[in-house]
């Protein structure tokens, strides 16, 4: 069933975030602290409503309930993929999640997560946290005791176009200044290992540290980039990453491209330009479903786009 079902972002405000979703995106932001759109989720945290009227409303969480032939008849409760755009003007706190055996056991049957972090834009001096510098759990846990944040937490330069792999039990948070796409296994599960000792509304936000150290590996191992570049037609594809959970694709068309969208569904985002898919236009901030087994796509004009699928 060739259809591509468009999407409406929801937003979510929070302390650390900005206004760059409006000014850059033009998305019709709730505040001037909107840190998350989130733009391809079925989530009962911010389910999108699918925009196509035949569906009537229906958020893409309830479709694939009641239309699982859209995504390939795939198994599980909830879609599996969610793709956020994440604007931190401020620092966020260090976090870690853990794996699925790890959750499963440890919080109630949940998934565990794996993200990637695409940078849409940073400030200048920009910088992520991602891992640490301990040479063992033992030398972490020690470290975290005599509260020698600086010395242990792992700070990365960062620049427009980087791409991260955060596997389960990598430390890692956005710091201020920073514009991504994220894609993510659809899940919660999180950690929180180090706030900066911040007051939210007056109170320390509550820290897992003991989960936090229990999950995280040591030492710190860099999850390897495999970065290829194939030329399709007039677009440029580079292959992002793959895991056992999706693969991801970022894209460069000027003119014209015959993609292949074979996969049970494709979740596809505009991050600049406009021009057409299958004839649908499509510009800069649109977020799609492509569904099962699509096939081939001609995509037309002058974009920039990421692509993933499971
Ligand atoms: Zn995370």
């Amino acid at each position: 069933m060739k259809k591509i079902l468009h999407l409406k972002p929801i937003f979510q405000e929070k302390l650390w975030g900005g206004e760059r979703l409006s000014t850059v995106f033009g998305y019709p932001i709730p505040s001037d602290h909107t840190g998350e759109c989130w733009a391809i989720s079925g989530h009962p945290g911010g389910d999108c409503a699918v925009e196509n009227p035949e569906f009537g409303g229906a958020t893409l969480g309830q479709l694939w309930k009641t239309q699982p032939e859209l995504f390939g008849n795939l198994p599980g409760d909830i879609y599996p993929l969610l793709i956020k755009i994440i604007d931190a003007r401020d620092d966020l706190s260090i976090q870690v999640h853990p794996d699925d055996a790890y959750a499963n056991v440890h919080e109630n049957g949940s998934l565990g997560k794996t993200e990637c972090w695409y940078v849409l834009d940073c400030d200048p001096g920009a910088t992520i946290i991602i891992g640490h510098n301990a040479s063992s759990k033992e030398e972490m846990a020690k470290m975290v005791e005599e509260g020698r944040w600086s010395e242990l937490l792992r700070q990365v330069p960062i620049h427009k176009g980087d791409f991260f792999q955060i596997n389960p039990g990598c430390l890692h948070a956005i710091k201020g200044g920073t514009l991504i796409l994220e894609t993510q296994q659809s899940s919660d599960v999180t950690y929180r290992f180090y706030d900066y000792d911040r007051l939210d509304h007056g109170k320390k936000r509550q820290l897992h540290i003991a989960q936090s150290l229990d999950v995280t590996t040591a030492p710190f191992v860099p999850a390897e980039p495999d970065r290829t570049v194939a030329q399709v037609g007039g677009a440029s594809i580079t292959h992002l990453v793959t895991c056992p959970y999706y693969s991801v694709y970022h894209g460069v068309l000027d003119g014209k491209a015959e993609m292949d969208f074979t996969a049970p569904f494709v979740n596809l985002s505009i991050l600049e330009g406009s021009g057409t898919l299958d004839g649908t236009p499509v510009k800069k901030g649109d977020h799609m479903v492509l569904t099962a087994n699509y096939g081939t796509a001609v995509l037309e004009g002058k974009m920039e786009f990421i692509y993933s699928h499971i």
